[in-house]
């Protein structure tokens, strides 16, 4: 099967992440089960949202990891001047929900399996195919500690086929989500001295966390990797307050930093939190959820596979996370690689270069040859 033809299925199936991804990865396990794959289907505790891991050949040393996420973000309020679940092609452009972030890369991988000569692989291949990684690597996050905790082996050489154009890339910040929930005490807004305004407290913490992310700014590290090699903060999110006749006696922040490798989440949360309390605010502070950091050593294993076939062979860093960080816990080296544009990604009339996509199937094919042959 071409590998347009899978990509026109695999965007004609809806996996926006608030949706299942079961007619998803019901396409995908028949592909690689008729090609004579493994397929185990990972339950994730969530309806309908499960990974997948397809294993072919024995294990042994060397092998390959093949990763790559099922869901897609949303498109509402985009301004699409196409249907962007039908695939469609303009001078060369694939157009689609997916297409670069991240199913040309799962569509080619299926065609490079159809292709290569699989009497001839000796090594483990195994693709791990993850839901929820648009809501924070959600999915991949359950497959490690299910993994972990069943002392399950996957081999070191990983290959993630996130947008990159190509590059390979070896690192990248992780993301971490801290809630501060301010408490205030209601009052009517006409005897203000009688209450405690919570997002008044919340907007003084709010200035002494943007003060702390400008001295994080001196903290660098990975500087000839990043253009900003320092933990960003973002206060992403507020709520508060229900009229404006009343005293908000509760304001709910949300503040996205993001960790280096080798920075410890808890630490910087702590941090936050600190800087919070500092001006007399009274709040609770958790971390909603944490994103790991990813740092594979330069000239790996898994970077030599691709090498040949990256536009630029030096090892670069990716500004977003993905499945790269929890993958690394199982011991992996990832490198993120793969055909598209992060730029498209995420936006109205997201494509793919029709020649891209082909190029990937080359890729791929080879890549597996040499990893598992
Ligand atoms: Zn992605």
């Amino acid at each position: 099967v071409e590998a347009v033809d899978h990509l026109r299925r695999l965007v004609a199936l809806d996996t926006v992440s608030s949706r299942p991804v079961v007619a998803l990865s019901d396409y995908m396990c028949e592909h690689v089960e008729a090609l004579g794959f493994q397929v185990e289907r990972r339950e994730t505790g969530e309806p309908g949202k499960h990974n997948l891991i397809a294993t072919f050949g024995p294990p042994r040393d060397g092998g390959l990891v093949l990763s790559g996420h099922m869901d897609v973000v949303p498109v509402d309020g985009q301004p699409w001047t196409s249907d962007p679940f039908r695939l469609t092609e303009r001078d060369g452009r694939l157009v689609g929900r997916g297409t670069a972030d991240m199913k040309g890369f799962l569509a080619a991988t299926l065609t490079a399996l159809e292709r290569v000569d699989r009497a001839r692989l000796q090594r483990e291949l195994v693709l791990v195919w993850t839901c929820d990684e648009e809501l924070g690597c959600l999915g991949s996050a359950t497959l490690v500690d299910q993994l972990l905790a069943e002392g399950r082996p996957l081999p070191r050489r990983c290959v993630i086929g996130e947008p990159t154009d190509f590059r390979p890339l070896r690192m990248h910040p992780g993301h971490v989500v801290s809630e501060l929930v301010f408490h205030g005490a209601a009052a009517h807004s006409s005897r203000p001295d009688l209450g405690v305004n919570a997002i008044e407290a919340a907007a003084d913490a709010i200035v002494a966390i943007r003060e702390l992310a400008r001295r994080l700014e001196h903290e660098r590290k990975f500087e000839d990797l990043l253009s900003r090699p320092w933990v960003t903060v973002n206060t992403g999110t507020i709520e508060g307050g229900s009229a404006v006749n009343i005293v908000p006696d509760r304001c709910v922040v949300r503040v996205g930093f993001r960790p280096l490798p080798g920075s410890d989440p808890e630490d910087l949360h702590e941090r936050i939190a600190h800087a919070a309390a500092a001006t007399g605010a009274r709040f609770d502070a958790r971390i909603v959820r944490v994103t790991p950091a990813m740092l594979t050593d330069a000239g790996s294993e898994t970077w030599r596979l691709v090498a040949p076939h990256a536009d630029h062979a030096h090892e670069g860093a990716a500004t977003f996370a993905t499945d790269g960080g929890n993958l690394a816990k199982l011991g992996l080296e990832p490198i993120v690689f793969g055909p598209g544009s992060i730029e498209v990604a995420h936006q109205a009339d997201e494509w793919l270069a029709r020649a891209d996509l082909e190029r990937t199937v080359d890729v791929v094919a080879d890549v597996v040859t040499r990893a598992c042959g």
